[in-house]
């Protein structure tokens, strides 16, 4: 892989003659190696972007920049919360509140995913402390953990302790994994999950039936909940191609005993078509949209006052 750069365009002395060969030959290599790019001004303006976000990630837990938002999900007989998911915000200086879908593949690619897995563990761990410390009832909040979070040895340790220091049952965490994670057929992975499933972590495959073709892992590795992905529910009621899908991966819950929660449902049609089918929660913005941390402390506030015996 070759980068090219001319001078004196593309630099007026050798060491950024060399930083712009450097950058162009990334280009190459990125559109398939055994080739050659020449250096143009856009690539520079994409690399230095690259590393200004990436610079900004790494200052934004000091800064603390990040926050949670909370997604509640219903109970799909009694139509009342029953959960949370909890979903990360990205609070950027000069660019808003920005969407995980942006900067989480991002951060997994210059493998800065460990901290930020870490502050989402450390953060629930520490409103649900606080929560609960206030006499709020609180409820299940689950989380999204990168899959290589759940390779490592101590994963089930430094979450107990983190549970201990916090003084919080383990069924008020959930995880949310995706399929990527069974794909490596791994011991450790296995060893985990079923340690946290020990403790009374439940875990719920995420997006599923999107990433992974083989249903064979669903025997080897131990979970407890599938949850419907967007794109199925989306087309719900596409009732000759999509709905007979939807009504396998509940029949696959189901027969292995799994709970099944289907996201992002936007119309009453839907959930009215996943009641019926026997899904146990619906998360959507046809019930709620994910909410800041006050919000959601009002809805549970608000759950206990009518209901007060639950
Ligand atoms: P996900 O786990 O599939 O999360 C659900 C996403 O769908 C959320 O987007 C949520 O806001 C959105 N959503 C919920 N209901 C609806 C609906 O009715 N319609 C539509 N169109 N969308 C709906 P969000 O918050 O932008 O998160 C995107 C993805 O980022 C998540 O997808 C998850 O994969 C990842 N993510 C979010 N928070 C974290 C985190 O704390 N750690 C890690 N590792 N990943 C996270
Ligand atoms: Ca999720
Ligand atoms: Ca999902």
């Amino acid at each position: 892989s070759i980068g090219i750069s001319i001078y004196p365009s593309d630099g007026e002395d050798a060491e950024s003659l060399l930083r712009s060969a450097d950058i162009a030959m990334y280009r190459a290599k990125a559109s398939g190696r055994n080739t050659y790019q020449c250096y143009t001004a856009d690539m520079g303006e994409r690399a230095s972007e690259i590393m200004r976000l990436e610079g900004a990630l790494r200052k934004a837990i000091e800064n603390q920049e990040f926050l949670l938002y909370f997604q509640p999900k219903i109970d799909a007989v009694t139509l009342k919360p029953s959960s949370a998911e909890v979903l990360l915000r990205w609070d950027r200086p000069g660019f808003g509140l920005q969407s995980p879908a942006v900067f989480i593949p991002f951060a997994e690619e210059r493998n800065l995913i460990g901290m930020i897995d870490q502050f989402v563990l450390q953060e629930t761990c520490r409103q649900l402390h606080e929560w609960r410390s206030q006499g709020v009832e609180v409820k299940t909040l689950a989380i999204n953990l990168s899959s290589n979070r759940f390779t490592q040895d101590n994963m089930v340790g430094s979450l107990k302790k983190l549970l201990g220091n916090y003084g919080l049952p383990a069924h008020l965490i959930k995880l949310e994994v995706t399929e990527g994670l069974f794909l490596k057929e791994s011991e450790i992975v296995q060893r985990n999950l079923a340690a946290l499933r020990g403790m009374g972590i439940k875990i719920s495959i995420d997006d599923f039936g999107t990433g992974y073709s083989s249903l064979s892992y669903l025997h080897r590795f131990p979970v407890d909940e599938l949850k419907i992905d967007r794109s199925f529910v989306n087309n719900i009621l596409d009732l000759s191609s999509v709905a007979p899908l939807v009504n396998a991966i509940i029949g696959i819950g189901h027969s292995l005993d799994l709970s099944v929660v289907a996201e992002g449902v936007e119309t009453s049609g839907q959930a009215d078509y996943l009641r019926q089918h026997g899904c146990e929660e619906l998360q959507g913005y046809h019930f709620y949209r994910p909410m800041p941390a006050s919000d959601y402390l009002k809805l549970l506030l608000s759950e206990s006052i009518s209901n007060p015996a639950s």
